[in-house]
């Protein structure tokens, strides 16, 4: 049935990110919408136990529909993501070792230091610090949203990337991840060079045209 079919793509790559230690303890969360419905993990669990009956059901109003947990704490950021992005049906956020530390910093991250994270990140939305779980929290999201943002580094706290499946949410994850790694080792070789503007727009058009010829 489709629904598990649904519960079951949640619980799995919810166990891969923390199997891939793209998050720490119990942190993160992740979600799939599909029509009026979110598949959203459950509150405070460590993600590499979760099964597809550890999945909950809610609504756009954030209503538990059916499950035997509670639903995250950050809900009202994913319903937030799904209401102002029509392109976007999965979200996962997450305490990566790595982007995280950037997120305490605040600095921003070098997106063109490699060909992959211009192309999978660009935009990325630095947002100020915000009590996690709130309203305000999921608030903060309108305006990057607005600008066609699926890349969110969350100040003194994680990420959150958003994609049009869960494949492409994984992989904006992944990308974000390694793209703050190799940049705190290269800062330990010397510096950090990133790829010119120029040849970013060479390599983002012949990106684009590689895959309209598919
Ligand atoms: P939940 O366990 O409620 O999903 O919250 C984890 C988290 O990362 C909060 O920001
Ligand atoms: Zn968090």
């Amino acid at each position: 049935m489709l629904e598990e079919q649904l519960k079951k793509e949640v619980a799995e790559f919810a166990k891969l990110v923390w199997d891939r230690k793209l998050t720490d303890g119990t942190g993160g969360n992740m979600s799939i919408k599909y029509g009026e419905k979110i598949y959203i993990t459950p509150t405070s669990t460590i993600k590499h136990f979760l099964t597809e009956k550890d999945i909950i059901t809610i609504d756009k109003n954030g209503n538990k529909i059916d499950g035997l947990k509670k639903p995250s704490s950050e809900k009202k950021m994913h319903i937030k993501i799904y209401e102002k992005a029509n392109d976007v049906n999965a979200v996962i956020h997450a305490h990566p070792m790595y982007a995280t530390s950037f997120a305490i910093t605040f600095e921003k991250l070098p997106i063109n230091a490699l060909p992959e994270s211009s192309l999978v990140l660009d935009p990325i939305t630095y947002i100020p610090y915000q009590m996690p779980g709130t309203q305000e929290f999921a608030d903060a999201f309108n305006e990057g949203l607005e600008k066609g943002s699926r890349v969110f580094v969350l100040q003194n706290h994680g990420v959150t990337v958003a994609g049009k499946d869960m494949n492409e949410a994984y992989v904006k994850l992944e990308t974000l991840e390694f793209l703050a790694q190799v940049s705190f080792v290269s800062k330990l070789y010397s510096n950090v060079n990133e790829i010119p503007e120029e040849k970013i727009a060479a390599f983002k058009e012949f990106f684009r045209r590689n895959k309209a010829d598919q």
